[in-house]
């Protein structure tokens, strides 16, 4: 069955087209381009006057809608696939918290089984983000620190078992954690720099040891110093990483984000939201990794005080960054889409619209508002 999505504004994102169509067969995109909808289309999307995008790919998200990836539950992976579908992700990252070993192995599988018997009418999980437990006690912001220690395969193996681990957050400066570098990468993940004090030099090591991309950048990892650049200098500097960052207001000053975006570029700078499951409910208390924590006026906060996740959402998120720096909108839905799909391989199927990409495509009001959006060529949410 062929589907066009028709007149839009299309940011593919390296391309813009003031006017051009979406051609969808089968799950995929099979055309891209002015006028290119012609002939025997069964299902016409009308997007005049529209943003045309990639559906957004949040590779470091918690929660969000009252759930947490630790709940270890299908109900709440489902919950949270919905709740993203309504702000433009397309595909997400679970990602757990420092816990114990039981805890993250029950999460694994159950995102394994989500990938494996796909979700109807929500994003799509794409394999899980553990973000911990090998990190510093000292950056270790709200992951709870009684669980926080060093890798050993008794402890991860489990982790690894499905190959369904994308990313992993560590400490590379602590010699058991990079002991694991190797390991993880011959699993088909991709190690990332966070909750970190390494040094500048530490970094240089653990890039040839195969880290290439860091966890929220700043936010947890040792700060620049001019005779110490640190964590935050190497990120910044390094070519090889990939930068996340949580572009909400607050983890940030939009000064940071403005200084991250120019010296990594949109292809290496890539929003996250690090959301938790207050994500997209009204201001109050909920929890994270068994401690309590407090949603007020778009902030999460332990009690006491220390940052802990966010409400952002991925549609938030690429506004913020178009008003905190100025770039041209390709480049803001680039961090949200090909960036973050390149930084974990996926790029050959996510993160663009091109001919033989699987159908992910959200289409925006000329505000970004999410007006539709659409994983493997059906609409899972409608304004
Ligand atoms: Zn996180």
């Amino acid at each position: 069955m062929l589907t066009a999505i028709r007149g839009g504004r299309v940011v593919t994102p390296l391309e813009v087209f003031d006017r051009a169509d979406v051609l969808i067969e089968n799950g995929s995109i099979v055309a891209v381009g002015p006028g290119v909808a012609q002939g025997e289309v069964e299902e016409t999307i009308e997007a005049e006057g529209q943003v045309v995008a990639p559906g957004y790919v949040d590779v470091h998200v918690h929660g969000s809608a009252g759930h947490d990836t630790m709940d270890g539950t299908r109900e709440a992976i489902e919950g949270m696939a919905r709740f993203f579908a309504s702000r433009g992700v397309t595909s997400f990252c679970p990602t757990t918290l420092t816990a114990r070993a039981e805890a993250i192995t029950t999460s694994v599988r159950t995102v394994h089984e989500c990938q494996e018997s796909p979700i109807e009418g929500g994003a799509q999980p794409l394999g899980v983000h553990l973000e911990g437990p090998y990190i510093d006690a000292s950056k270790k912001g709200a992951q709870p620190e009684e669980h926080v220690r060093t890798a050993s395969v008794g402890d991860y193996k489990d982790f690894f078992a499905l190959g369904n681990i994308r990313l992993i957050t560590l400490a590379p400066e602590i010699e058991e954690n990079r002991e694991l570098i190797p390991f993880a990468r011959s699993r088909g993940a991709v190690v990332v720099v966070g909750h970190s004090s390494a040094s500048y030099e530490e970094m240089v090591e653990a890039v040839k040891l195969g880290v290439n991309h860091a966890t929220h950048t700043f936010n947890q990892m040792q700060g620049l110093h001019h005779r110490k650049p640190a964590t935050v200098g190497a990120v910044l500097l390094l070519e090889e990483i990939y930068a996340e960052f949580i572009a909400d207001g607050v983890h940030l000053h939009p000064a940071i984000v403005d200084m991250i975006v120019r010296l990594k570029g949109p292809e290496k700078a890539l929003l996250i939201t690090d959301a938790i499951s207050g994500a997209g409910m009204p201001d109050g208390e909920y929890e994270l990794g068994g401690q309590k924590v407090v949603v007020k006026e778009g902030a999460v906060r332990l009690v006491d005080g220390t940052l802990a996740g966010s409400c952002l959402t991925m549609d938030q998120a690429v506004s913020n960054v178009r008003r905190f720096t100025g770039r041209p909108l390709k480049e803001c839905i680039q961090m949200a889409t090909l960036t973050p799909a390149r930084s974990i391989g996926v790029a050959h199927r996510k993160g663009s619209l091109e001919p033989g990409k699987d159908a992910d495509v959200v289409i925006l009001t000329p505000d970004l508002e999410v007006a539709t959006t659409m994983v493997g060529g059906k609409v899972v949410y409608r304004r």
